[in-house]
Order: C-alpha cells, then structure tokens, then sequence
C-alpha cells in the first residue's frame, strides 16, 4: 500500500528503510474466574511474574555499562521501581483475592487503571508515564503467559530478515529495554502508534540519534513486513512505499541532511572563530555528570548551564549535601581546569519535585509566575544552604560559578549572596575545605534584561535563558502547545532584550552566554552572532552545526 502519514516529530533525521512491523503485542489477556481455594496459587504467579521481569530487567541493565546507554539505563531503572511500586503489586495481589480472578486479568486491569490515571494528570511529563506502566505491565505478561509458550522477549534472537537490511521499526511503543535488543540489527528509524515528545520512547530515541516518528494512528495496521518506509523525525512524516517522483524527492532531501551531518561533525574539530576571525565559546547545557562524555567528544569549552534540578526530581528523598558534592565534584574534574556553570534549583511550572517536597509549588494558582526558581529556594532556605555548601565544597576542586535561576530583583541577589557566606560560615565551623565561586544570574525574566545595569553591578557574569524570556516577554505558555505559533525568537521585543542585555555586559566586562533553546538552533546563529554574542551554551549535539553556522559568519562593518 501507498500511503503517507502525520505524526510527532521526536528524534529529528531521516531514515529511509525496509519495514519491520513489531506485533501490535501478541498478548492474549486470559480471562478466567477463580475461586477462593486458588487465589494463594494465583497471586503466587504474579510473584513469580513480577521477580522474573525484575530478574530480566537488571540482567538488561547490568549488560549495559557503556556510557552510550545511561538513558536506557536509568529508564530500565523507571520501570524496576514501577514493579516494585504497592500500587502495581500490592494493589493487584489483592484485586486477584477480592474479585477471585486470575492473576493476568487483575494485572491488566490494575495496568489500565494505573495508566489512567497518569493520562488524566495535568503534567505533561506526568502523562507520558502511562506508557511506562503499559510496558512494564506487558512485560509481566508476558512472563505470566509464557506458559503457552512463543513469547519474544528482550533476549529472545531476532529474525532473520531483521539482522540485514536497513529497518525501519514500525510498532505500538518500544519500551526503553527493548532499544537494547533492536540495537543488534541495522535499525534506522522508528514509528510508533503512541508516544509523546516527552515519553522516554522519545527521549531514548533522541539520546540513540534515531530518527522517529510516533502517534501515528494505525501504523501497525497499515505498514507490512518489507514496505519501503521514509521517517522524517524532523517533522514526524512517514511515507510508505513512496511512488518513483517522491522517492527521488525523498532521496535528495535526505542527501542535502546527510551531508550537513557530515559537515556538521566536522566543524566540531575545527577552531571555534567566525569568518572574520572572531573567537567564539561554545559551552555545554548539561542535566547530570552522565552527560560529560558528550562534552569531551564535542570538544567544548566548559560547562555553561548544568540543570541541578535534574539530580532533584522524581525522587523520594532529596539529595543530601554529600551526594550533591559528589555530582558536582564529578563535573568539576572532567572539566579540567575549564568553568562549570552550575545552576541552582529551578522547581516550579513544568519541573516538580516529588509531592513531598513541592507541595508549595504545586498549590500555586499560575505556577510559572509563582514560587519557582530562585524563589522557591529563598522560601526553603534548608534545602538552598545544603545545595550552596554542596557548591563551594566542589568549587574546592576547580572553577565553580554558581548561576541563579529567574532573577527578577537586586535584592534577591542580594539575599541569596548573604546565604552563600552563611553556607561559608558553616564549611568553615565544620572545618570542610571548600573554594571560591562566582555568582551570576540568569536573565529570563524582562524585567530583569530591562533593568540589566542595576543588576549587573551585584553579579560576575549572566546567562540569557532565552526559553523564559520569550515565554515571559511574549505572555505565551511555553508548554501549551495552543500557544506554540506565537513562540517567536525573532519577535522585535526579543531582538531588543537580548541585544541590550549583551551591551550592557560587554561594557560592564562580564561574561554573557545566551542558554536556552536558541543558543542550540543554527538558524539563530547569524542573529546571536549579530547581536553580538560571543559565547553559546547548549546540547552537545547541537554544537557542530552551530558551530558550523559561526564558521560562516562575517561581521558588517558598521
Ligand atoms: C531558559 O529559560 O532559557 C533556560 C535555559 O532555562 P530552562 O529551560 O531550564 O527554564
Ligand atoms: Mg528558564
């Protein structure tokens, strides 16, 4: 069949290849009552079910020590947790005795009530997590019906036709463990029937640089084994079987992106100037010291933006002082001697800690406007002194700069100024060695881009966070995708910020980055560059072609 579709564009690049369609999941869901007399028997299963996956999954996960798949691995460690969760098993062990059911039908109806759940959450993240209980869910049936034999599991060999050709996968979802097993064949892209940007499918798609496509409706059912498949994850389009005109079409476009792949890698060996021979820096946004690999092989020149929040988030407990010290010690030494800019907690809007920690920013009416970032660090002075020590006991090893998320006055400078010498006063009454840092803040918010002179006096240094600016500039929600068309970089009012706050750091001699998402989009490189700014913080993997940008500019004389 000839066809094309419309899906999410989650890994960008293209891949063009023969079809491999994964079941929409063989999983017959067995129905049957039991009575009270078998209930044990059964919930024993489940047990047994449950401890075999779990034997699976850390097996998966303890054959992956390469660095190359930290995703796949904290992900496989999502999904471990899941399965050790009460609301999974405890909840099922008793919907097996309450309604005397087997033990797949409890699981898979606790699965879909779980799943539910999270579809109906607020959070977009939130959401996506019903994917994982799906596929931890299936998982578990897996092992329960395997009884009947003929279950392909993460181990089980592939198939022939999948070790030759160039496949493109075509299935409901791909679990994060399961990109292990497809990893032994030549996959070259992706499309699933469900997902979102934000799934871990997506994440882990993107963290493999594999071009996918997900939520196109009906892929399974209208793609068969050895279709001709065309993925842009750019843009989500899936062609199948293409007639010769589009192919051709198809071919050309994927030459012109393979080759500014290829140059793309290339610049990132190359010396750092423009054209006109002007030396520009190019600084790495990091989430954890898993992604320090990836700076050394894009030969940057420090960190520019880590996003301590990440060691935060979806835990229990929240990281003491020790292991803080640790993450940022870890990132401190891979560096070298080379600045790493490390921002303090931003919580709040889109970024929640665990609701035992963030009860305060969950129960705020407009939370992008409210207790977030630096302010809700000064609303829990605790959790910020313990990070601050962390900080300077890493600074004790290499350059640290401590960068302060959504500044809007002095005095919040001011405040959180007293409580690093406070964080000092208690290194030193504990006798802990600890370094000097410099402080600086992100200018996200215009008032504070506006008023840049009055702030700058108090700071070392700035980093522009274009991805609240514009959200705040332009009153657009940065995650509401009803709004997205009016998210615009190259609105005036930004040209004007942006350009202003550089000037104004330039005269003061202070070193300005710009670090959010623009920073990263080559299309924006001769903007910044004209603008003025010398110095991007950004993914690794965006660097070579950023970096390719720059190599082509040339400043007008004015
Ligand atoms: C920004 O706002 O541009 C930025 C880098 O911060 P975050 O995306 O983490 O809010
Ligand atoms: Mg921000």
């Amino acid at each position: 069949m000839q066809a094309d579709f419309q899906g999410l564009a989650a890994s960008s690049g293209w891949a063009i290849g023969t079809a491999h369609v994964l079941a929409a999941h063989a999983l017959v869901v067995q129905h049957v009552m039991i009575d009270a007399a078998q209930v044990l028997a059964e919930q024993d299963k489940l047990r047994v079910a449950i401890a075999a996956t779990l034997d699976e999954l850390a097996a998966l996960r303890q054959s992956l020590a390469h660095e190359k798949h930290a995703e796949i691995t904290a992900f496989i460690e999502v999904h471990e947790l899941m399965l050790r969760d009460p609301v999974l098993v405890d909840e099922t062990l008793t919907y097996i005795a309450r309604h005397q059911v087997n033990a797949a039908w409890a699981l898979s109806d606790q699965v879909q009530t779980l799943a539910a759940t999270f579809t109906a959450m607020d959070d977009a993240y939130l959401r996506e997590r019903a994917f994982d209980v799906q596929q931890v869910g299936e998982r578990v049936l897996q092992h329960l019906n395997r009884i009947n034999g003929d279950v392909i599991t993460a181990n089980s060999p592939l198939p022939a036709t999948a070790k030759s050709d160039d496949l493109v996968l075509v299935c409901r979802d791909l679990a994060p463990s399961d990109f292990v097993r497809w990893q032994q064949a030549n996959v070259c892209g992706l499309v699933t029937e469900v997902g979102g940007v934000s799934s871990h499918t997506a994440i882990v798609a993107r963290s493999q640089g594999l071009p996918a496509a997900l939520a196109v409706v009906g892929a399974t059912q209208h793609i068969v084994d050895g279709d001709t498949v065309v993925v842009d994850g750019g843009t989500g389009r899936v062609w199948v079987n293409p007639d010769t005109v589009t192919l051709k079409a198809l071919y050309e476009a994927i030459r012109h992106w393979r080759s500014t792949q290829q140059a793309s890698l290339a610049a990132l060996a190359l010396p750092a100037l423009t054209a006109c021979g002007k030396k520009v820096t190019f600084l790495a946004n990091i989430e954890t010291p898993d992604d320090l690999p990836s700076v050394a092989r894009a030969h940057l020149d420090g960190v520019g933006l880590m996003r301590s929040e990440f060691l935060f988030m979806g835990r229990e407990h929240l990281p003491s002082e020790e292991e803080q010290t640790d993450a940022y010690t870890a990132v401190v030494k891979a560096l070298s001697g080379k600045p790493a800019i490390i921002r303090t907690l931003d919580v709040g809007a889109d970024k929640l800690l665990n609701s035992a920690h963030g009860n305060v920013v969950a129960a705020s009416p407009n939370p992008a406007l409210g207790l977030r970032a630096v302010r809700y660090s000064l609303a829990n002075t605790d959790l910020f002194l313990t990070q601050l020590q962390a900080l300077l006991r890493a600074a004790a090893h290499g350059p640290v700069h401590v960068l302060l998320p959504m500044i809007a006055t002095a005095g919040e400078i001011l405040v959180c100024k007293a409580l690093v010498l406070q964080a000092q006063g208690v290194l030193k009454a504990r006798d802990v060695a600890f370094g000097d840092v410099q402080i600086g803040i992100m200018v996200e918010i215009p008032a504070a881009a506006i008023a840049i002179n009055t702030l700058l006096p108090l700071v070392d240094f700035c980093s522009i966070g274009t991805n609240d600016l514009i959200q705040y500039t332009l009153a657009i929600d940065r995650t509401d995708g009803q709004v997205a068309y009016l998210y615009d970089p190259l609105h005036p009012a930004l040209t004007q910020l942006i350009g202003q706050v550089i000037r104004a750091c330039d005269a003061a001699g202070k070193h300005v980055s710009v670090c959010g998402e623009m920073a990263g989009d080559a299309a924006m490189t001769h903007h910044l560059l004209g603008l003025g700014l010398r110095s991007f913080s950004l993914s690794a993997g965006q660097a070579g072609a950023v970096k390719a940008a720059v190599r082509t500019w040339h400043e007008i004389p004015s």
